[in-house]
């Protein structure tokens, strides 16, 4: 009998965006309120948006897809896709501060622009506030452009959380030292950013403890298609992990520790079974060498994490492609186990044959639930077991026969064009949004869905509200 799950983690939606608009315009609040606070117009707009830049930045902090609290519901991918576009809001309000502390040219005040400029270019007390932008224009643009410039992911994201703590202590010291502050605020800024900040690197502090004592070790690695392995992974004596199926886990190998060398794989065994199981893509420099690791390698998991976790109670349609098969397989088991009686359809497409997982990690499963397979392969001939490839309308139209999209749920997983399309067309065919779910396993922009867009959609209502606060403050 499959184990209990663990409670659902993680805020709803709605009760982020609240939260996360509070906490931005808390600075502001009590200026606004009273009236008090720069009297001079340009000055305002400068305040009141370097205030909200600053509070931006403090709280990406505990949106890098760390927190439970806040990715657990909402799922990773969104969650990150948060991170990835809050930070040039955040750069472009900090311009209009500086561009508003210069101001406009004043032909009653000859002289004035230039001194402005020279103000913030060279102020001897500015340099922390020049450092901050500087810093912060940096790893903007290298997160938006690190795979173009072929950074190594490792390399980046050391760089990245290094440079993230530095830009909180410059901002913070800026908004201490030059902004009008006054004791209470330079407290509250000090408060604002220990608490962002001690959360993270505690985050980081215990997985760098942790895990390495739990004693997991590698039982096997063996190739499980082409380019691609099994791991069995087995637990610590009387330990295991507790997850839903479709979570993923953080997992380093032998002495590399969490959360320098982690790498995120989606967990493909059940939950409640005795060992955990990971597919593994070559995909690069870490990947690439995962067939060589030894039986008896200690392995480091933190998890589980993540919400591609089936929710609903009808109609289950399940696309994999190729090692997206992974969380499916993980799902497809743990119905099985738990004898769920929801009608289940699959579809799994990859390239070709050979890149496709062994059919005794599927269909046991897929016999207990009475699932017939939709096997799809770019390279399929005629007459094969396969259908012709890629994956096509058709291809989802077959699976959805005989159930109502309306009363199906839609799980996918698998390179992005494809989850794209898969999530676009089910939406077409009439399954709600909201039950449509995937699981990107790269961060980089693809081509967005319609969800992704309605989701975009939602954030730029926030960032609508949060320069609506700035312009309030402005003018009020
Ligand atoms: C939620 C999730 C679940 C995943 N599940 C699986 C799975 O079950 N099987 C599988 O084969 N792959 C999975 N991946 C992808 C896998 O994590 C990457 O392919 C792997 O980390 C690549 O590492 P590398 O050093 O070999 O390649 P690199 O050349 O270093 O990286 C290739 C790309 O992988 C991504 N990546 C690399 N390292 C990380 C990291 N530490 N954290 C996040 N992204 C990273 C980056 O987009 C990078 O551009 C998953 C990814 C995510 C986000």
């Amino acid at each position: 009998m499959p184990p209990t799950p663990p409670k659902r983690r993680g805020l709803p939606p709605l009760a982020l965006a609240l939260c996360y608009a509070a906490v931005i315009a808390l600075p502001l609040l009590p200026a606004l309120l009273t009236g008090q606070g720069h009297g001079q117009g340009a000055m305002r707009l400068a305040t009141g948006a370097g205030v909200v830049a600053a509070g931006m930045i403090l709280l990406q902090m505990i949106t890098s897809g760390r927190f439970e609290a806040i990715s657990g519901r909402i799922g990773i991918d969104i969650t990150m896709a948060f991170h990835k576009w809050a930070a040039p809001v955040a750069l472009l309000l900090a311009l209009v501060h500086v561009l508003a502390v210069i101001g406009l040219p004043d032909a009653d005040r000859p002289g004035r622009l230039a001194r402005r400029v020279d103000l913030v270019l060279s102020a001897p007390g500015l340099w922390e506030a020049r450092l901050a932008l500087i810093l912060l224009a940096v790893l903007v643009s290298l997160a938006l452009l690190r795979d173009r410039l072929g950074m190594r992911y490792q390399m980046w994201r050391a760089g990245h959380a290094l440079g993230a703590v530095t830009l909180v202590g410059l901002v913070v010291w800026h908004a201490v030292n030059d902004g009008r502050a006054g004791a209470l605020g330079a407290a509250l800024w000090i408060l604002f950013a220990l608490a962002v900040t001690l959360p993270a690197l505690w985050v980081y502090a215990v997985r760098l403890i942790r895990p390495n004592r739990q004693g997991w070790t590698l039982r096997e690695t063996r190739p499980a298609g082409e380019r691609l392995w099994l791991l069995r992974v087995a637990p610590p004596e009387g330990g295991g992990l507790r997850f839903e199926p479709g979570q993923f886990a953080w997992v380093a190998f032998g002495r590399k520790r969490l959360p320098l060398h982690d790498h995120p794989f989606s967990i493909a065994s059940a939950p409640g079974e005795a060992e955990l199981r990971f597919l593994v893509q070559e995909a690069g420099d870490f990947t690439d060498g995962i067939g060589a690791l030894a039986p008896g390698t200690r392995v480091s998991v933190d998890g589980p994490h993540g919400s591609f976790v089936p929710r609903g109670e009808g109609p289950l349609v399940l696309v994999a492609g190729g090692v997206g098969i992974a969380p499916i397989l993980s799902i497809l088991a743990h119905l099985a186990r738990s004898q769920s009686r929801r009608p289940v359809r699959l579809i799994y497409a990859a390239r070709n044959a050979e890149a496709m997982v062994p059919p005794d990690l599927y269909r046991p499963a897929c016999a207990a639930l009475g699932v017939a397979p939709i096997l799809i392969s770019e390279r399929a001939t005629d007459g094969g077991a396969l259908l012709q490839g890629p994956l096509m309308r058709g291809h989802l139209a077959q699976a959805f026969e005989g159930l109502d999209p309306a009363a199906c749920e839609v799980m996918t997983c698998g390179p992005g064009p494809m989850m794209t399309f898969v999530a676009d067309t089910a939406l077409e065919m009439g399954v709600p949004m909201q039950a449509i779910s995937y699981e990107r396993f790269s961060y980089a922009a693809g081509r967005a869905s319609a969800k992704d867009r309605r989701i975009l959609a939602g954030f730029a209502a926030l960032w609508g509200a949060v320069v609506a606060m700035v312009l309030a403050y402005w003018l009020a």
